[in-house]
């Protein structure tokens, strides 16, 4: 970390500085299972070896169609759900990008920097484009930029992410480069941060990755009974037709799942229990379910907690925009600096 880089809430005794790390948050309540194994759990393993900063990134959400009047709530469930997941706020740093004005002036200053034609081969932007047709806006052709200027603002060295982004991830050290070559050394370019282990889980259908619009996904708030109602249908080895039929639980979801919450004697029972059909998929799920409750009961009980108590979500949120708002001042004060916008 540079000896320029702010850091405005003390270590806490005895414990050493630590290098940030940066990820943004999508804003909707309605975050599943497929969220946290791949995301939010690593998270926590990360929090104690980094400054953690989560951001949820209500700026990105505008770069698609949305219904302003649930904008609010949307901000506020995802606030409440990760917090409940475990982004206590004692341990990390959470707060609301537009809370923060920062984050698009800094956007501005690296658009000066950024190819278009780089820009316009991003493979999510490419997606995406073709998803909205006409309606293209620049908004979503610019959001690899804005999100190196979330990174970049806090001068964030770890990125955790999935595959996926790991092209922004990417073009963010490249901006990183280009401004600490062009002005002067800034920013250090971040790594991204891609979780090794565990398969990715797909939705029930066992065909389309998990989430919330194809309605394929077990929310981690729900109710026990309204997660056993779609774990008990959920699609298993479509060779294990009856009972009696070994299966092979490294092509089923089910296992998929199993690895993410199941202690490794449960796996070891249920790759045995299913290759020797000694174990039905009904008895597999069964063992599944009681092993995911015991992460998700008490999520769930933390959640109803916080909704009882929403002065505490507020109050997190805005201790993170206080801090945010120092840290991403400072780097702005050495940005406007080095970039002649102000007299040295
Ligand atoms: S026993 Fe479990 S792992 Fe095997 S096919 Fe059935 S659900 Fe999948």
């Amino acid at each position: 970390m540079s000896a320029t880089t702010p850091q405005t809430r003390p270590a806490p005794p005895g414990s050493q500085k630590r290098p940030f790390l940066f990820s943004g948050i999508q804003p909707s309540g309605e975050i599943h299972i497929g969220n946290y194994c791949g995301a939010i759990r690593n998270w926590l393993r990360l929090m104690d070896e980094y400054d953690s900063i989560f951001c949820i990134v209500d700026y990105h959400a505008m770069t698609v169609e949305y219904d302003v009047a649930t904008m609010p709530a949307r901000v506020f469930d995802a606030a409440l759900v990760n917090m409940a997941a475990g982004l206590d706020p004692e341990r990390c740093t959470l707060f609301v990008q537009s809370q923060v004005p920062e984050h698009t002036e800094l956007t501005w200053i690296l658009n000066t920097l950024a190819p278009m034609g780089l820009l316009g081969r991003m493979t999510q932007f490419k997606e995406k484009s073709r998803r909205q047709e006409l309606n293209v806006n620049v908004g979503l052709f610019d959001y690899p930029v804005l999100q190196a200027a979330d990174i970049l603002l806090y001068r964030a060295e770890a990125v955790p992410v999935g595959d996926d982004q790991v092209q922004h991830i990417e073009f963010t050290r490249d901006l990183a480069r280009k401004f600490n070559l062009r002005f002067a050394e800034l920013f250090p370019e971040p790594r991204a941060l891609v979780p090794k282990s565990g398969a990715r889980i797909l939705g029930l259908d066992g065909e389309a990755k998990m989430s919330k619009s194809l309605g394929n996904y077990i929310g981690l708030m729900e109710s026990r009974e309204g997660i056993w109602q779609k774990l008990r249908p959920a699609v298993t080895d479509p060779a294990r037709v009856r009972r009696s039929d070994p299966g092979n639980p490294f092509i089923c979801n089910i296992y998929t799942i199993h690895q993410c919450f199941s202690s490794p004697e449960i796996q070891e029972q249920v790759v045995a229990g299913c290759q020797s059909a000694g174990i039905g998929c009904i008895d597999c799920k069964k063992m599944l379910f009681e092993e995911m409750m015991q992460v998700l009961d008490p999520i769930r009980a933390r959640g109803e907690e916080l909704r009882a108590a929403p002065e505490r979500v507020r109050q997190a949120l805005a201790a993170g925009a206080e801090r945010c708002r120092d840290l991403a001042r400072a780097t702005m004060e050495e940005v406007r600096r080095l970039t002649g916008l102000r007299e040295t």
